[in-house]
């Protein structure tokens, strides 16, 4: 069946007693049984039942179920937040004395999850140019419990060779666990490219305007014991289960992800092609762009909403931010609204210059993330904002 049809019309785990056509919201914490036994079948996951909503609830399972019929995934987990869904991915495979390897180029949560949070507790961040091979076969080691990379890294749209390195690690039994919230999981197909695990921040595309935080690990079942901690450890000691108000959010969401998807990366080109007759443009739809090849041929003619220009340098930029009249000066992706930022003063702001060279941060980018406007809106606003 075609995507669009199944993100919509997947069907309930159990239909609703009033036969709601719309997902409910199960806003409830306590699920109550007609006898003991059936309890403890619940509680001991023999049958498949809520019992307590830190750990399940309908309209998440319900919203979990039809991510899992849309990417063909073994297991689909929801979180409250795409850092939730990173840490506790990472934490189901990581423990003390281990490493993890990945790259300078990464979200700066992420980034900071791994050269603090886990560094603390004794877990090697081994940081890498993940664009040459040799490099990341040398990083791992007996020692190394995961790869992690981003598909399109954001800011810099750096993207990964996933076959090539998804060989390198699973030749010495790596995961690779990939965060794939640049390109929607409906326009791909990474579990072919060799992700075992991919992780999304669904506060991005799928809640489209920006109306609530979300994550999902989305499993292709490849490393069964990475699901195992995730949904019977980490969700219950850890309580960082989606909210079912999020869930119900993120399943109209997903409803129209589709329709907005293509509106907005077709929207993303456009401007793209146009802008860089006036401005340096980084975007992987682009075809001069360095990774345009193999964003092809990996995620095929799709290349997300998310771009970069570069202008002469920040007091440009922040000229540029002052100037946007129609742009929204904020932090999101893929928004219903077209949003602009300044990466390095805001979300990298905190970072010290040397680390921001070696992220390759610069102080003269503005990164845009093309929402549902006209586009000719989108391109008089910004071209006005440039001169
Ligand atoms: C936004 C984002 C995250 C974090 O997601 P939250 O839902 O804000 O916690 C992680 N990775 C990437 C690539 C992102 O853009």
């Amino acid at each position: 069946m075609n995507k669009q049809t199944v993100a919509i019309n997947n069907p309930f785990v159990r239909p609703d007693v009033y036969g709601a056509l719309a997902v409910p919201v199960y806003n409830n914490v306590a699920f109550e049984f007609d006898d003991a036994a059936e309890m403890a079948d619940a509680f001991c996951n023999r049958i498949k039942a809520p019992d307590y909503a830190r750990v399940e609830n309908p309209t998440v399972t319900n919203f979990e179920q039809r991510v899992k019929a849309l990417t063909g995934a073994e297991h689909v987990t929801a979180f409250n937040s795409g850092m939730a869904a990173i840490s506790n991915t990472l934490l189901a495979v990581c423990e003390q004395g281990k490493n993890i390897v990945s790259s300078h180029h990464l979200f700066g949560n992420t980034l900071a999850l791994l050269t603090t949070t886990l560094r603390r507790f004794g877990v090697e961040p081994r940081l890498r140019d993940l664009t040459n091979l040799q490099a990341v076969a040398e990083a791992i080691d007996d020692k190394t419990c995961a790869v992690f990379l981003e598909v399109v890294t954001n800011p810099q749209l750096e993207v990964a060779n996933l076959k090539a390195i998804a060989e390198i690690a699973h030749k010495k039994g790596v995961p690779v666990i990939a965060d794939s919230t640049v390109i929607p999981f409906t326009e791909t197909n990474l579990k072919a490219l060799g992700v075992d695990v991919e992780v999304v921040s669904s506060t991005k595309y799928l809640s489209g305007g920006g109306t609530s935080l979300g994550g999902l690990v989305i499993d292709y079942g490849t490393f069964p014991e990475i699901n195992k901690r995730v949904k019977y450890e980490l969700l219950f000691n850890l309580g960082a289960y989606m909210t079912p108000q999020a869930a119900y959010m993120q399943t109209l969401g997903l409803e129209t992800l589709d329709v907005r998807y293509q509106r907005q990366a077709g929207n993303a080109l456009w401007l793209a092609h146009e802008l860089s007759k006036v401005v340096k443009v980084n975007y992987v739809g682009l075809e001069d762009n360095p990774y345009h090849a193999l964003a092809l041929q990996q995620f095929g003619p799709t290349a997300g909403a998310m771009f970069t220009i570069d202008l002469a340098s920040k007091e440009a930029c922040f000229r540029f931010l002052n100037r946007l009249q129609l742009v929204h000066r904020a932090t999101n992706l893929f928004d219903s609204r077209t949003l602009a930022i300044h990466p390095a003063s805001t979300i990298f702001g905190n970072f010290p210059e040397e680390q921001l060279a070696e992220m390759d941060v610069r102080q003269t980018t503005i990164r845009l993330s093309i929402g549902l406007e006209d586009k000719e809106d989108i391109l008089a606003d910004i071209k006005q904002a440039l001169v």
